[in-house]
């Protein structure tokens, strides 16, 4: 295949050219003016942009929350992931605690197997760990972990597991992701609330202050100092967070960031609706003047990721609440949080380019190259250079697509943006040279994706 006259956009910079698609998937070559080869197809990009198919490193799918599961299988999630331009994602095996990792990682590429992109996998522990399982990880291609300072009793792990972890991780090549939160303090808000009657959905937010997301912040960059390790924050949602990645960042501290499109876009507001428990999610949606900060962060290079925390409910599921009541969830702390959005990731980042918040150099780094670069992918993934998969998406500018529940793929029956529409969608979604995707409908295979294994970071201690 040759997709022609489009304006390429990747790591070699924003130029005019042609780019030709080997029949082994890869991206055969780039350059100006290339002719059609025999009874090749060819593709006319004119006024659309060619980029490298985007990357969402941080996913929930299949993942079982209390009683009920997020909405989203691998089959469906990344469905509607290639249809919106993503053509890798990263997703999280979480087992439940005192679960052995390695079968919980078996479990999640079994569950992975009829996807339609390619995936990789982290692996999240929920306790102390010991340096084997680290490297067993690593051997198979899970070269990043997951630490929750969040949620004591299920997934919060204590400093000294995160010190253990980081150094451990350090020592084969991994790099630890954090949520940050401080879920000790953050549970006593929450029991005060409750037992002083406050049981509505806008208690989520009002127990989950950015202060604490800050503290969390600051105490995992000093633990990363003492590891001497990189560390990567996962949901950055607030401006102290952002301001304490700044200042870990100034002491030297090798930390890492992502935002979600949630964090730039949707404020507590939501909370306050009649189907406010659909807006649930972990960190809480912040007040605009957080969005900006973020925005900035992402111009400036303090946040280098956004991915999505793609964690999809039904209506049906939110109501019920965790315990799947039949009377509906008692209180805010039953409500499952999280949000869809690996869909609609690449056009609301779109939107802050075309807005002149970032670049549109910018947009492809964040969406496609610093995931592909940070969980070891590169430049197999996240890239346009020559020998790379042919994960290409072709970008129309002027494809108007709306973001109610029934005009996308995800299998839920509500949208964040419901009543929005974007301006700039994928016309057309090669995932390692195959079509998955063209305007808005899904024409991929389930079974296509494949499990990537990730290469370890470069300069471990090991
Ligand atoms: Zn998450």
């Amino acid at each position: 295949m040759l997709i022609r006259g489009g304006r390429l956009v990747d790591v070699v910079g924003d130029r005019g050219g042609d780019l030709r698609v080997g029949r082994d998937g890869r991206i055969d070559r780039v350059a100006p003016g290339l002719d059609p080869l025999d009874r090749e197809e060819v593709v006319d990009a004119g006024g659309c942009l060619v980029v490298p198919g985007g990357v969402d490193a941080h996913t929930h799918l299949h993942l079982p929350v209390g009683e009920v599961r997020v909405s989203d299988d691998f089959r469906t999630g990344t469905a509607a992931a290639a249809v919106g331009g993503t053509t890798t994602v990263i997703d999280y095996v979480t087992g439940p605690r005192g679960a052995d990792p390695l079968e919980a990682l078996a479990t999640w590429q079994r569950w992975a197997e009829p996807a339609s992109v390619d995936v990789g996998l982290h692996m999240t522990f929920t306790g102390a760990v010991d340096e084997g399982t680290v490297a067993a990880c690593v051997e198979r291609g899970v070269t990043s972990f997951k630490l929750y300072m969040a949620y004591p009793g299920t997934l919060q792990v204590d400093d000294g597991v995160i010190l253990d972890v980081l150094r451990a991780a350090g020592r084969h090549g991994g790099l630890v992701t954090v949520h940050a939160e401080n879920g000790s303090a953050i549970e006593t808000l929450r029991r005060r609330a409750l037992a002083e009657g406050r049981t509505g959905v806008f208690e989520h937010s009002r127990t989950r202050p950015a202060l604490l997301e800050a503290e969390a912040v600051g105490r995992v960059g000093v633990l990363a100092e003492l590891a001497g390790t990189p560390v990567y924050i996962v949901h950055v949602s607030s401006a102290p967070a952002l301001a304490a990645v700044r200042e870990a960042r100034r002491r030297g501290v090798d930390m890492l960031a992502e935002t979600c499109p949630q964090y730039l876009e949707l404020g507590p507001e939501l909370l306050e609706r009649a189907d406010g428990d659909n807006f649930v999610c972990t960190p809480p949606l912040r007040d605009p003047w957080h969005h900006e900060e973020l925005w900035h962060g992402l111009s400036d290079g303090t946040v280098q990721t956004v991915a999505t925390d793609h964690c999809p409910f039904t209506v049906a599921d939110r109501r019920a609440g965790m315990r799947a009541r039949p009377q509906g969830w008692a209180d805010f702390t039953e409500i499952p949080g999280g949000m869809p959005g690996i869909e609609t990731r690449m056009a609301l980042v779109w939107e802050g380019a075309v807005a002149g918040r970032i670049t549109v150099e910018d947009w492809v780094r964040l969406c496609a190259e610093a995931p592909a670069r940070t969980f070891g992918l590169w430049p197999q993934k996240g890239s346009l250079l020559p020998g790379a998969d042919a994960d290409v998406v072709v970008w129309d500018p002027a494809l108007r697509q709306g973001l109610d529940a029934g005009e996308l793929h995800m299998r839920t029956d509500h949208s964040p943006y419901a009543g929005r529409a974007v301006s700039g969608w994928p016309r057309l979604v090669l995932s390692r040279g195959r079509v998955v995707a063209r305007a808005g409908r899904y024409v991929g295979e389930p079974g296509w994706g494949r499990y990537v294994a990730r290469s370890p970071r470069q300069g471990a201690r090991g």
